[in-house]
């Protein structure tokens, strides 16, 4: 039987939330091993969500969950997006939730799956092959400046012994985070891995990592790291200003 995935995304309410969560669900129901921890940026979780997750016959392999972002570690309107860490709080709540109900006699895995990104039905078959106390990593599209981020593996393709990463390649492991996937009982074995708001733009990634594996340890997936079944997407901001004028009027489009 194929080890479940545990599926974490953190999720804020913006207008595009509901579209992109429609479009995670939808591949949930294709996936019956995955099980889905949502962790909302809120002080409260949402009707939108539980109503998102009943529609798509998720409860009962779903978990919602809610951490607010600290307002000092919080993105202003104005702000680039990569001024401060995101879904760190999140991230941090479901290994916390993970730590204490998760059977680990059970072989499972760990994905972090931020909502807006593109993922492949495939990609979570790769996902299954990864064994005990290991990392899967494999490429991922449009990331970094580049078309695609990809380990580099040694002849045997056994071994990653670097990475194409053009954008801070000096990093400790210069991949997104849509590039791995981890065996839980590493997180079992090494409690101190958690994300942290204290690293540099692009080190998250690395700072979960460097508690769990080394880079030699890495398993290579997805064909010999050639295919590529992720892409790093993002949603432009929805421009709303009719929107606006309406609820200047007492009115609203969707009300
Ligand atoms: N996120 C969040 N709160 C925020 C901003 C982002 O929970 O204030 C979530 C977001 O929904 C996504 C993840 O954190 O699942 C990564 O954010 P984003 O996609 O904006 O990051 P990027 O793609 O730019 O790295
Ligand atoms: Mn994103």
């Amino acid at each position: 039987t194929l080890p479940t995935i545990y599926a974490v995304t953190p999720t804020y309410t913006r207008p595009a939330q509901k579209a992109e969560l429609t479009r995670l669900s939808h591949l949930f129901m294709l996936l019956p091993h995955l099980h889905w921890i949502i962790v909302e940026d809120a002080n409260a979780t949402s009707p939108l969500v539980t109503g998102l997750l009943e529609r798509a016959g998720l409860e009962k392999r779903s978990t919602q969950l809610n951490i607010k972002t600290p307002p000092e570690f919080k993105l202003q309107g104005k702000d680039p997006n990569w001024i401060k860490p995101r879904g760190v709080e999140q991230r941090n709540l479901a290994l916390t939730w993970l730590r204490n109900n998760v059977d680990t006699d059970r072989h499972s895995i760990v994905f972090f799956m931020d909502d807006d990104n593109s993922y492949s039905t495939e990609l979570f078959a790769e996902m299954s092959k990864i064994e005990r106390g290991r990392v899967g990593v494999w490429p991922v599209g449009l990331v970094g400046g580049l078309m695609v981020e990809r380990p580099y593996l040694s002849e045997d393709q056994k071994q990653v012994i670097g990475f194409n990463a053009a954008w801070r390649p000096e990093r400790p492991f210069p991949i997104d985070m849509a590039a791995f996937a981890i065996s839980m009982d590493l997180f079992i074995r090494n409690p101190q891995a958690l994300f942290s708001y204290e690293v540099q733009r692009g080190y998250q990634e690395s700072e979960i990592l460097r508690h769990l594996t080394t880079r030699e340890k890495l398993q290579p997936l997805a064909n010999a790291c050639r295919d590529v079944l992720v892409w790093h997407t993002r949603t432009e901001k929805t421009k709303l200003t009719a929107e606006e004028a309406l609820l200047k009027q007492g009115k609203r489009s969707d009300g």
